[in-house]
């Protein structure tokens, strides 16, 4: 069981060998499958289980062979295809700088947004365009709020560690975030959550954000 064996293309497979990932862990040997499929999916996962390339993989793939409409170029605000909701600075970091390996030379374009630091830079590098939007809740609303950013075009969605972004107490903003890709047309958008348990406001969270879904435990 190699990568080789997933249809990625030949970009994204370049790339991976450039990592030196060789196998897939057992999180992105199912979930990336079930993701290529088109298919909703919860999967459990913990850190270290690689859990960053399994949602990453499958939403660089679908922007670089999805066919999408025209985005509005010249105004202020931007319309990213996809958005990575993580729950701390410390993780968007890492999974930009991981995002940013596996999309090098795919034209594929990953930018970073957390709060505690100051808005013009991150706002600099939305300007220059984004596909994939890391971001954090707080800096996200942050940045709705301001009309920097439109989530109108979002066609993939994942949630990392999304039980500890409901213990940070974020479940309001990123219903607040939801809600805004809930504008027509519905149904278009492949929504991905991981978390590390499954306690009944994940499963809530679930059924209200996914549509027939898959669940994943490895
Ligand atoms: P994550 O759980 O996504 O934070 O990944 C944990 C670490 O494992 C990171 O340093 C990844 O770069 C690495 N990693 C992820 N997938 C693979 C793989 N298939 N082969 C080797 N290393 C990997």
């Amino acid at each position: 069981n190699t990568f080789a064996e997933i249809d990625l293309g030949d970009a994204l497979n370049l790339n991976i060998r450039r990592c030196k990932y060789v196998r897939p862990t057992p999180v992105q040997r199912h979930a990336i499958p079930i993701s290529l499929a088109g298919r909703d999916l919860m999967a459990c996962a913990q850190t270290g289980s690689g859990k960053t390339a399994a949602f990453c993989f499958p939403i660089i793939s679908g922007i670089m062979t999805g066919n999408f409409p025209q985005r509005p170029r010249g105004v202020r605000t931007v319309f990213p295809l996809a958005l990575i909701l993580s729950p701390t600075r410390e993780l968007s970091v890492q999974i930009h700088e991981e995002a940013k390996k596996f999309s090098y030379q795919t034209g594929v374009r990953v930018v970073v947004a957390y709060g505690g630091a100051p808005i013009n830079q991150q706002l600099r590098e939305l300007e220059r365009g984004v596909d994939i939007l890391v971001a954090t809740p707080g800096r996200l609303v942050d940045l709705l709020e301001r009309a920097k950013v439109s989530l109108q075009m979002i066609r993939y969605l994942a949630l990392d560690e999304a039980d500890r972004m409901l213990d940070m107490g974020f479940e309001p903003q990123i219903r607040k975030i939801v809600e805004q890709m809930d504008m027509p047309p519905p149904g278009e958008r492949q929504t991905m959550l991981f978390s590390a348990t499954f306690p009944k406001e994940i499963q809530r969270m679930a059924s209200d954000f996914l549509s027939n879904y898959i669940f994943l435990a490895v």
